[in-house]
């Protein structure tokens, strides 16, 4: 019995067209030939969506479809992204989308993981694309983009569905779409994204709601794993805010000095830059985290530093 042929690729409809210092810098991708994946390339492919966007995606390189359109993820990767953020709430239209690479990269021995050399030369429009679009959380999907984003040191396996931070914004692993489709959409894989999805949304509520100091009960609903979500019939009652408050610690502040027992903070939060940039908003001061003596399974202990943020 043959393989049934891959279903078509459904058209991924193209986002208005960016002005100012975002144009500049798309045309400066188009034009770019500073590193050798210039000359076997057909398009370059610039990142697109709202020029201000809370959530950008990164991914790692552009694939066949991709160097044809001269556009991100509109090949098969590209549509099972759309579908897997539409299932978990996220419209493609508020997500700004672009790659750690902007060229193909070719085939070397079955992978076409972008070289380390074209890696180094893109950063800069990377860069330039995260500052023009001031993304509060970048999803990271892949190897690539999991090096360049966080460290070189995290193996996707591990790092996929947690909280980093970078430069002050929230870096959130996923693994790249195109290996599930590698893995012939796997149920227990997909089941795995979609948990990562569910999480992009938890990070999403747990941002919005930390942002000033002192947090709202709707921040640890979000922060602690098992918290009633702010949307059950009673969260708001006097009685679920008493039972939230027994339940889970909040970081306890002691002179310039600040402990907080994350026994019930949920697991996607417990990275040292999470813990720390979370401590940092509940302070609304720079903290400098101490891990000698703590563990991020137990409780973490930091030093409030000097000045404002
Ligand atoms: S991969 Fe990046 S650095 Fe290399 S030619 Fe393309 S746009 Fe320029």
């Amino acid at each position: 019995m043959t393989a049934a042929p891959p279903a078509p690729v459904r058209a991924i409809p193209r986002p208005p067209a960016p002005s100012g210092p975002l144009a500049q810098l798309h045309r400066d991708i188009r034009r770019c030939t500073a590193c050798p994946l210039a000359a076997t390339r057909r398009h370059a492919c610039p990142g697109e969506g709202p020029e201000r966007a809370a959530v950008m995606v990164v991914g790692e390189a552009p694939g066949y479809d991709e160097d044809r359109a001269g556009r991100p993820f509109v090949g098969r990767a590209g549509q099972l992204l759309t579908e897997l953020m539409e299932g978990a709430g996220l419209s493609r239209s508020r997500v700004y989308i672009a790659n750690t690479v902007r060229c193909l990269p070719p085939k070397t021995g079955g992978s076409a993981e972008p070289p380390q050399e074209a890696v180094e030369a893109c950063r800069m429009f990377l860069e330039r694309e995260i500052a023009l679009v001031r993304p509060a959380v970048l999803v990271a999907l892949g190897r690539a983009a999991l090096r360049a984003l966080v460290s070189p040191k995290l193996a996707i396996s591990d790092a996929h569905g947690r909280a980093y931070t970078r430069d002050g914004r929230w870096v959130y692993p996923m693994y790249h779409p195109s290996y599930l489709l590698r893995n012939g959409n796997d149920p227990a894989l997909r089941r795995a994204f979609e948990d990562d999805m569910a999480g992009l949304g938890r990070l999403l509520r747990v941002h919005a709601a930390t942002l000033r100091p002192r947090w709202s009960l709707e921040a640890i609903a979000w922060l602690y794993r098992s918290a009633p979500t702010p949307h059950t019939p009673n969260a708001h009652s006097r009685a679920t805010t008493w039972h939230v408050l027994e339940r889970f610690a909040l970081p306890q502040v002691d002179g310039a000095t600040i402990t907080w027992d994350i026994r019930g903070v949920h697991e996607m939060f417990r990275t040292p830059s999470a813990i720390q940039e979370l401590l940092r908003r509940y302070v609304g001061r720079p903290v400098r985290l101490d891990l000698t003596n703590s563990s991020l399974r137990r409780g973490v202990r930091a030093t409030i530093l000097a000045g404002t943020t």
